[in-house]
């Protein structure tokens, strides 16, 4: 959660205007520094929260959120039933003094945590995960693909709510970004990538590094507002009930922005859990199914922006965000780019032009030469028969850049137009084996044209 409920900006003042913020600096002596409203939506937060912060009796330690925040974890880590939830609450309110503010049902307490506007949906899957029921699907009760019932079938007729087969939950990520600029604790600090000190030949930050550069190179009308926000996507499997033994696997895919300094960026509070994918099993190349909702908001958020309130600043302004690049294992690498990862193909930098061999003892296949091809030519390394595969010397040059578009084209040649098209061994079968891409996914282009 990035609210903090414990920063004292948040616990003071009865409006927008009375938290405090740091006085906003212009960011060229020339620029006029204009303060405005905040958008509609922006007072109502703030309304809430200082309701939500106010102490639970006069003399209370504790404010109403904090309490119910840290009730909340206490009822999800021991696993507590709502029934008991609310026995605990209703002791807690009889025990305190009469004009005491505790919350003394789980229902009130929930419809408290939904009004500060950071939702959560849940939404149906087919059991095979071909697709899900959202957008325009929303009302269908069979899956489209594969013809599976939506719902599970009851013997008792009493219960009428339906029981979907599977279901993912989504949180969405554009109330999490306005967060960052309603809070005085992180609203400034979104601007650090843009406003530190950077020295030449040393990277502190993801902001130091050449791609950082030349991502600013190449979008400027992105890079014109230092309030937009770098994400990256980090997704893994895990065993959800226990370490070893259990096959239930889900994978959560996490969010982070990158605007913050590096003692924030990596800390726990600012990774934001997006998707949790069902299991049991890999969700493979039917990733991109759930990936859907979270692509679409980065759409939005990349071509036309959403308005935010910059409470350091004082200012709306039109928020725009980017997904510079995703972190994962090898494997995790080829279910969110569509490259396959095990084979003679397997290394993404020289894609078919691969120098890969098969070791004779091991029987595993190695790359070992495939480093000596991005050398000077006239480096000793490359004509080294000693130190490296012996007798091999390496005379090729590098394999040449690939632009987005040659990579597009060459997927689309393939004629995989949809993950849900064919399955996986179909897949294999249709695709030859000198090719490395195995589908067209979201992520595919930006992965490999970035690394290529
Ligand atoms: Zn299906």
């Amino acid at each position: 959660m990035v609210l903090d409920v414990s920063c004292p900006n948040f616990s003071q003042g009865s409006s927008w205007q009375s938290f405090s913020y740091i006085e906003p600096q212009p960011t060229h002596p020339c620029e006029p520094l204009m303060e405005e409203d905040p958008n509609p939506d922006s007072p109502k937060l703030y309304d809430l929260l200082q309701a939500a912060t106010q102490k639970l009796y006069p003399s209370s330690s504790l404010s109403q959120l904090a309490l119910v925040s840290r009730m909340l974890n206490i009822k999800m880590e021991n696993n507590m039933s709502q029934r008991g939830y609310n026995q605990m609450m209703q002791l807690l309110k009889e025990d305190l003094p009469e004009d005491n503010m505790v919350l003394d049902s789980y229902y009130q307490t929930k419809k408290l945590v939904r009004s500060l506007g950071l939702p959560v949906e849940k939404i149906d899957c087919c059991e095979s995960g071909c697709m899900f029921y959202w957008g325009d699907d929303e009302h269908l009760t069979y899956c489209t693909f594969c013809g599976h019932e939506r719902y599970k079938r009851r013997v008792s007729s009493r219960k009428r709510k339906l029981v979907p087969y599977k279901k993912m939950y989504y949180f969405p990520l554009i109330p999490r970004l306005q967060r960052l600029y309603a809070s005085p604790a992180t609203a400034a600090d979104m601007r650090w990538h843009h406003e530190h000190t950077k020295e030449d030949g040393v990277i502190r930050h993801p902001s130091d590094s050449e791609a950082w550069k030349h991502f600013n190179e190449s979008h400027h009308f992105f890079v014109v507002e230092p309030r937009n926000v770098r994400l990256r996507l980090c997704t893994e499997g895990f065993q959800t009930f226990s370490q070893f033994g259990s096959k239930y696997s889900s994978w959560p895919v996490i969010v982070t922005p990158y605007n913050l300094p590096p003692g924030m960026c990596m800390k726990e509070a600012y990774m934001f859990l997006t998707i949790i994918l069902p299991g049991p099993t890999n969700p493979k190349h039917k990733i991109d199914v759930f990936l859907q909702p979270l692509i679409k908001e980065l759409t939005l958020l990349w071509e036309t922006g959403v308005e935010v309130f910059d409470i350091s600043k004082k200012q709306n302004f039109q928020l725009r965000a980017a997904l510079m690049w995703t972190i994962s294992d090898f494997p995790a690498y080829s279910t969110l780019s569509g490259w396959s990862t095990v084979g003679n193909l397997a290394y993404p930098y020289c894609m078919e032009e691969t120098q890969s061999f098969r070791l004779k003892h091991g029987r595993k296949t190695s790359w070992f030469d495939c480093h000596r091809m991005f050398l000077d030519q006239n480096h000793p390394f490359r004509r080294d028969r000693k130190n490296f595969r012996k007798g091999k010397t390496v005379q090729r040059s590098s394999p040449p850049y690939r632009t987005e578009a040659e990579l597009l084209n060459q997927i689309c040649d393939l004629g995989i137009r949809k993950v849900t098209e064919l399955d996986a061994n179909e897949v294999n079968r249709r695709l030859c084996k000198s090719c490395g891409w195995k589908r067209k996914t979201s992520f595919g282009i930006c992965l490999i044209g970035v690394l290529t």
